[in-house]
């Protein structure tokens, strides 16, 4: 699907991966010409363009070739893959690096007052998320029949709102849930930004030569920062 001869780079828009994406980019010696209202950012030095769209998108453009490369949180890339799975779409990707940048975790938290002895307590249970497959893939692996209640948003009021007796959701300090009255139990899962390309072999021999030239840089660059 994606037959410009100009590499393809699917970043987010705004939100927690957009600065620190385009600042690699940029360290990588790509220059870009970014229009903040603008979909689409060429480069001006590198036959390279650049798709700006929610992050929730990425994975999907990239496992249906719309795209080359994108940068997404593996939280995101995970949940996606196993929605595509279940649907019967593609869901392929290749990792090109695990990046230094986006980290947090998937955790299951519940409200203050309720008696929590393990995830064995959210038995019968409803639990809102954004992530239901990653989290009935827990429910599954740990034996527990609980509800993933799926919320696009404001996960952390729905125990208060009377929604949903628990939640999981991402966590970086904890801030929020302490401020809902939940206090963090079970990590699920651990994330952080990666760098990913279409994996359906369609990819041009000329697009190929330019990410193996860009990656070395890549490398330079999070070497650099250790
Ligand atoms: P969009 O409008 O693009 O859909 P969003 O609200 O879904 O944005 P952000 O909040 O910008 O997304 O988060 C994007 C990604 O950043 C997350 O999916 C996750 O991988 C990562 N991230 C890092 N720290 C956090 C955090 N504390 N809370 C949420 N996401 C985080
Ligand atoms: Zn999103």
């Amino acid at each position: 699907m994606s037959n410009s001869k100009r590499l393809r780079i699917a970043v987010q828009k705004s939100g927690r991966l957009s600065d620190d994406s385009i600042a690699l980019l940029k360290a990588i010696g790509i220059k870009l010409n970014i229009r903040d209202r603008l979909l689409i950012a060429h480069s001006t030095n590198e036959p390279i363009d650049l798709l700006r769209v929610r992050d929730d998108d990425i994975p999907g453009l990239v496992m249906d070739g719309v795209v080359d490369l994108g940068f997404i949180g593996e939280n995101e890339l995970e949940e996606k893959s196993l929605e595509r799975k279940a649907a019967g779409k593609p869901f392929e990707y290749e990792t090109l690096r695990r990046l230094d940048y986006g980290g947090c975790r998937l955790s299951i938290a519940v409200p203050n007052e309720m008696e929590y002895e393990g995830i064995q307590s959210l038995e019968g249970k409803e639990v809102a998320t954004t992530y239901p497959y990653l989290l009935e893939r827990y429910f599954e692996e740990k034996g527990i029949n609980a509800k993933a209640v799926m919320l696009t948003g404001s996960v952390e009021v729905a125990p208060r709102a009377g929604v949903a007796d628990a939640i999981c959701d991402l966590v970086s300090t904890g801030a929020t849930l302490e401020a809902n009255g939940l206090v963090e139990k079970d990590e699920i899962f651990r994330s952080k930004a990666v760098l990913i390309q279409r994996a359906d072999g369609e990819i041009s021999d000329e697009k190929q030569s330019l990410i193996n030239r860009l990656m070395p840089r890549v490398d330079g660059v999070l070497l650099a920062k250790e």
